[in-house]
């Protein structure tokens, strides 16, 4: 018998009050996000969006599907009209591209705001500085069907946890400082991974993204 469903009670078990699990199962194939679906899970992150379209078609319809990879403005299309939350929105482009494709199915998408903490140049994300002075001329007015539930980011790489405990406690800063500029419904930050993600919640993370602890090493 498969251990998905049992991995992903002891992670549950796991969680502070309150945290949101994304069982993130990118490169795995369908059977594998089915055995956590018939354990009750329904939130799934995938990171290509032809690869996201693809499973929402051949899977049950109540899954909650995130997109968590890098996004591509002529991709947004295949995910457009059922995605539940793209949590890696991180230009102006790419937001307006959202919105005009949102607007396209008559939806209003939610986003997370991907936001670049750390030194390495390999992880994409908003720099700060662009994304507040965006923020503060109010640059998502002007895309009303896209709504900004609050913001996503990953620590650095590393084994030294001093440097994990800062790159998350800047983006709990991020979220904090842009959350005045947003409504109520700016209640969210993600932000965790298999091997952070206690540490994450530590920092007032509300959604941990976990994929290898669930769902062994990915088969790329
Ligand atoms: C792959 C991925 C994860 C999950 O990583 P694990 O280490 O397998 O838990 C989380 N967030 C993002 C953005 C990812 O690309």
């Amino acid at each position: 018998m498969s251990d998905i469903p049992k991995r992903i009670t002891e992670l549950k078990a796991s969680l502070a009050d309150g945290v949101k699990l994304l069982a993130v199962s990118k490169f795995h194939p369908a059977e594998k996000i089915m055995q956590a679906y018939e354990a009750g899970h329904r939130s799934f992150g995938e990171s290509r969006p032809q690869e996201l379209k693809l499973k929402y078609e051949t899977l049950p319809k109540d899954i909650e599907w995130h997109m968590i990879g890098h996004l591509q403005t002529n991709k947004i299309k295949y995910i457009a009209p059922f995605v539940h939350l793209i949590e890696s929105l991180d230009s102006e482009r790419l937001a307006a591209a959202i919105d005009r494709e949102a607007a396209k199915c008559g939806r209003t998408i939610d986003c997370l705001l991907e936001i670049h903490v750390t030194d390495e140049e390999s992880k994409s994300g908003w720099e700060w500085s662009e994304l507040k002075a965006f923020v503060e001329q109010g640059g998502f007015q002007h895309y009303p069907n896209i709504r900004i539930r609050g913001v996503m980011g990953m620590a650095t790489y590393t084994d030294q946890e001093s440097i994990v405990r800062s790159d998350f406690e800047r983006l709990a800063a991020c979220k904090a400082a842009l959350a005045p500029y947003f409504g109520e419904a700016f209640d969210t930050l993600s932000m965790g991974m298999s091997d952070d993600y206690l540490v994450a919640m530590e920092y007032g993370s509300t959604e941990v993204r976990i994929g290898s602890t669930i769902f062994g090493e990915r088969e790329y």
